[in-house]
């Protein structure tokens, strides 16, 4: 049993863990899950090769990634320019930026868990070209890639794919990690992520599985209960210079850290699987270290972590659950997907 508070060190905030509540009663909303095989080709699906999207543009006939600009864009580079004052102390600008979507696959039917290694290598490559591109643009400061997967966290359309947020901003949790790393840097001379990585190797408890260059962790300070880090073992402070080895092996165990989530429950594992890479505003950020954070909302399968009161109404998160046990619980899954639809052409 776990009952104590854990400095987050990215974050610089507390995270209560209070992993004697896990099996607290729970009368509330449960989620359902389909589990039902879906068609490989949807003719009204607007991911899908060869369709119309609802802006009018066909998507090409594509057979691996398909890169195009968000029809829906929250930033834009046509977003009005010239607004009106507010009053007082409030402040406003024009919300400019680019915001495109990555289809990792023509295949409708598939996740990211169940495409091979060689196409999630070619998926991290085209990551790699976006940052590049995006963040070399004077008008962007940051680039945002994500996935959210699963309709626990309100995505619709199952097609694989991910979004970009390349914006006139930096991400509130990236100027922090950027910060506090500086910070570290600075104090110690030292990386603060590759203090995070030695410790969490010393006490080895929470180390999911790693290869020669990349490893995956629950961390101690973990705010979800099967919240994952996946990191090159070498500082980047993004994707874009990994060499090919090492995009290789990143490829391989996120790969395999997917395929245990899904295998957890025997069911899609919904999570918000953002890249945390350094800003692109022309600052000097040599102890940023890129990773991939997953944030699941599920603590149990079909059961939703609620973020209320300490969480939206305080800005710290209470953990149901030890980040120990989890690790422990993932590490021990297997290694091949649940359902097989994809032979491991490695
Ligand atoms: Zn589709
Ligand atoms: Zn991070």
């Amino acid at each position: 049993m776990v009952w104590e508070e854990r400095w987050h060190p990215l974050r610089e905030e507390w995270v209560i863990v209070a992993a004697h509540r896990q099996n607290r009663p729970w009368s509330g909303e449960t989620l359902e899950h389909d589990n039902e095989p879906r068609p490989e080709y949807l003719p009204d699906c607007y991911l899908c090769p060869g369709n119309l999207r609802v802006s009018g543009q066909r998507n090409d006939d594509y057979s691996s990634t398909f890169v195009f600009d968000n029809d829906h864009p929250s930033v834009g580079l046509d977003a009005p320019q010239s607004l009106s004052r507010p009053p007082g102390i409030f402040q406003n600008r024009p919300a400019r930026g680019i915001a495109r979507v990555v289809c990792y696959s023509p295949n409708h039917s598939l996740a990211l868990a169940e495409l091979a290694v060689s196409e999630i290598e070619e998926l991290l490559r085209v990551w790699q070209e976006q940052y590049r591109e995006l963040g070399k643009r004077d008008d962007i400061e940051h680039v945002l890639i994500f996935e959210n997967k699963g309709e626990a966290v309100g995505v619709s359309n199952p097609h694989p794919h991910c979004q970009i947020y390349a914006t006139n901003f930096v991400f509130k949790t990236i100027e922090t990690e950027a910060r506090a790393g500086e910070r570290h840097r600075r104090e110690t001379g030292r990386i603060l992520f590759q203090d995070v990585l030695r410790s969490e190797r010393e006490d080895g408890r929470r180390i999911i599985c790693e290869n020669d260059n990349t490893v995956a962790f629950l961390p101690y300070f973990a705010r979800y209960a099967y919240e994952v880090f996946i990191a090159p073992k070498a500082t980047h402070p993004s994707i874009a210079t990994l060499s090919t080895v090492e995009l290789r092996d990143f490829a391989a165990l996120l790969r395999q850290v997917l395929i245990k989530f899904d295998n957890l429950w025997r069911m899609p594992f919904p999570y918000v699987m953002p890249l945390h890479q350094a800003p692109t505003d022309g600052g000097d950020y040599g102890g940023f270290h890129f990773h991939i954070e997953f944030h699941p909302p599920l603590r149990r399968p079909n059961l939703l972590k609620y973020l209320a009161g300490p969480e939206i109404g305080g800005g710290n998160f209470l953990s149901d659950t030890a980040p120990e046990e989890k690790a422990a619980e993932l590490r021990e899954l297997p290694d091949t997907h649940y359902k097989h639809t994809v032979q491991d052409k490695q």
